[in-house]
């Protein structure tokens, strides 16, 4: 598609949170312009500012300096030219997949008689046809998504923006939702002019987008580089040059080898976003660790896929738990181990639980945990609790697989158990012992 009229043009903004002292820019000094037919993804590493320079772009949130101008005139409060579509897409619980739709048709004002009509070839449109009377409780992630889709799409946005809007789901329904957007997109049915979408997924935003925006932190979030993607639609990674131009932006991505950890707001009630722990296993880290500590130095995360015999986004969540754990770092496309992986992959299996222990005590989440569940006489509280405390943040698959992650860590550290039978969790009597975890 030929890039047109200018649609979007953000000017030199810069987005601060905090007073004085505590002030710090989670965007600055950002530049760049969305045109008519243009698919914009946003990649970068988490924390850098996507979604604030998102809720900019959308008129949610105010610039601290700096305009954003749609149509060439500054944004001044909800941009009605645009739409975001979130991660997990709030539903009415008590509407239908229709009445869901078609309220958010009849909030445009105006005459409503043809809304529901309307409403149903949206619903059409994203492939949720016979649904139309089911509540949402009754549906899958991916099709509750793909409601949200139809509810932004109901209000004809010019700029549809969408925050990691396949990430809450699992592999099969992401895979297939994408598709099915990539379509619409692609045939023209959306009355949508542009689309910007933030990722942090490469393969996601080489496969759907013209342009790749990637943004970076240390100290503030701004923009690293820019790639054009020119193979056409359908793009597979069997393609020439689809990987190349992963590696490339693998490598353009920064700050990648910072620890989760040590960032702010990572656990429930604590300001910011919960941080999403990478769902993968001690064995599975183990076994990369292993693997990478034998040469060649440093090894190329792409051949580790074909040399592991692992899919990529599974490569990438293992890597990620390493980094979490100090255990390698990833530079370039390349990923080396640390002197203190190396003596973990050396380790023998007790001393191997020590190393990790050390570092998974200190994770805010399993620091909230272990603090809610000391507070307690039994030191011991239903899982039920754990799963309503983080469902506010994350739609019921990901509290749940998040839970999993959480437990399967804390269980190998010695740090929380999971009683099955009784569906509780407890407290390691030898964490009793511990000195306050926070502060270690
Ligand atoms: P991304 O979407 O790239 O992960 P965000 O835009 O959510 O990044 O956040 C960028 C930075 O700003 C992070 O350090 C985050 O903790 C911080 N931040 C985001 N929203 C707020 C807020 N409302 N108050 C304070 N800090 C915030
Ligand atoms: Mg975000």
């Amino acid at each position: 598609m030929a890039a047109g009229e200018v649609l979007l043009n953000v000017d030199n903004v810069t987005r601060a949170y905090g007073q004085g002292a505590a002030r710090f820019d989670a965007v600055k000094d950002v530049s760049l312009e969305i045109r008519d037919g243009e698919f914009v993804a946003l990649l970068g590493p988490s924390g850098c500012g996507k979604s604030t320079l998102l809720r900019m772009i959308t008129g949610l949130i105010q610039p601290t300096s700096g305009t954003v101008y749609y149509r060439g005139k500054p944004v001044d409060g909800v941009n009605p030219y645009s739409t975001m579509v979130f991660q997990s897409f709030a539903l009415f619980p008590w509407l239908t997949v229709l009445d869901n739709v078609a309220l958010a048709l009849d909030a445009r004002g105006g005459d409503t008689s043809g809304n529901r009509e309307r409403a149903e070839k949206l619903i059409d449109i994203v492939g949720m046809d016979g649904f139309e009377g089911a509540y949402p409780r009754e549906l899958s992630g991916g099709m509750r998504q793909k409601v949200g889709f139809a509810r932004a799409l109901a209000v004809e946005p010019e700029l549809l923006c969408l925050d990691e809007p396949f990430s809450a789901l699992d592999v099969l329904s992401a895979e297939s939702l994408r598709g099915e957007l990539m379509e619409l997109w692609t045939g023209g049915t959306l009355p949508t002019k542009a689309i910007l979408m933030v990722s942090h997924n490469i393969e996601e935003a080489v496969s759907m987008a013209d342009r790749i925006i990637v943004m970076g932190k240390n100290p503030a979030g701004h923009i690293v580089t820019e790639f054009k993607v020119e193979l056409p639609h359908p793009r597979t990674r069997k393609e020439a040059g689809f990987e190349t131009l992963m590696d490339r932006i693998y490598a353009a991505i920064a700050g990648r080898t910072e620890i989760e950890a040590e960032e702010v707001g990572s656990a429930p009630g604590s300001p910011g976003e919960t941080r999403l722990l990478p769902p993968s296993s001690v064995g599975e880290m183990a076994g990369l660790l292993e693997y990478i500590n034998e040469p060649p130095h440093p090894h190329d995360i792409y051949k580790l896929e074909g040399e592991l015999g692992v899919t990529m986004a599974d490569l990438l969540e293992t890597i990620q738990m390493a980094e979490m754990f100090g255990y390698a770092s990833v530079n370039a496309g390349d990923i080396v181990i640390t002197p203190l992986g190396r003596a973990f992959a050396e380790a023998s299996i007790q001393t191997r639980k020590e190393l990790f222990k050390q570092r998974a005590r200190r994770l805010p989440i399993m620091v909230w945990m272990m603090d809610m569940l000391k507070a307690t006489p039994e030191e011991t509280l239903p899982w039920k609790v754990f799963f309503t405390a983080l469902r506010p943040e994350f739609p019921d698959e990901l509290a749940e697989r998040q839970l999993d992650v959480i437990i399967d860590w804390g269980r190998y550290a010695e740090l929380i158990d999971y009683d099955d039978r009784t569906e509780t969790l407890r407290l390691d009597p030898s964490v009793s012992r511990l000195p306050a975890a926070a502060t270690a």
